[in-house]
């Protein structure tokens, strides 16, 4: 992101071209496709938010119908991007977003971490989606029997400093830490409140949250049963 590119998307909502819901795209935002791309009008925050509870409906139950993963999806999101909801989930191979949210391609930005923990550049990533591409949608992602909750549980426990920059994981999970009382499923809930609340902080996030055209929610998935919870 260039600030070329954030001075002529102020401008443009200035002069009230983008007022309307015009949706830009990455190629649009950096200048690579006309301006006449067709306007789109992205779902609202709570429309995003039902098609992924539909979506892991049909993902827990055994009915998911993997959406949007042909060869026309791919054709048709070739020269365009309208993601509608941005998943902050963990690295763990256990939890691929589009697929406990039954989506394809085009779907979801997905932003993982070890437990979805948050620094500067992830925080950057996860902006890009409603900066750039007016994403209505944010949902972090904990999971059941998380390992990097649970080795940090344990560092952190053992008084121990983990290798490399895995300790950066540690570090970022210490005040879940201190608030869970030993207790790691616990800690997985905090800590993903945690981000949730870091994220509705975020300088580009307060003014689309307060016009309501973004909205930020915690969920916690079962590895047992594939379902997704709201946690906040
Ligand atoms: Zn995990």
């Amino acid at each position: 992101m260039t600030h070329n590119t954030v001075d002529r998307r102020t401008l443009l909502r200035a002069t009230g071209l983008v007022a309307g819901g015009l949706l830009l795209d990455a190629g649009a935002a950096h200048g690579l496709t006309p301006s006449s791309a067709p306007a789109t009008s992205p779902p609202s925050p709570d429309e995003a938010w039902a098609k992924l509870r539909e979506g892991n409906r049909r993902w827990a139950s055994g009915t998911a119908i993997r959406p949007h993963q042909d060869l026309a999806r791919r054709a048709g999101t070739a020269q365009n991007q309208e993601p509608y909801a941005v998943v902050v989930s963990c690295i763990d191979s256990r939890v691929p977003p589009e697929i406990v949210f039954d989506t394809g391609i085009g779907d979801l930005l997905s932003v993982r971490s070890a437990a979805q923990t948050i620094d500067p550049l992830v925080s950057g990533a996860i902006e890009y989606g409603p900066a750039e591409l007016d994403t209505p949608l944010i949902v972090v992602l904990g999971h059941q029997r998380c390992g990097a909750v649970a080795a940090a549980a344990h560092a952190l426990h053992e008084d121990t400093r983990l290798p490399g920059d895995l300790h950066h994981i540690v570090e970022a999970l210490r005040p879940a830490y201190r608030r869970a009382s030993g207790n790691t499923d616990k800690m997985i809930r905090i800590n993903t409140a945690d981000v949730v609340a870091k994220l509705k902080a975020d300088k580009l996030f307060v003014p689309r949250i307060a016009r309501k055209q973004l909205k930020i929610v915690g969920c916690y998935y079962s590895l047992d049963t594939g379902q997704v919870t709201r946690v906040v």
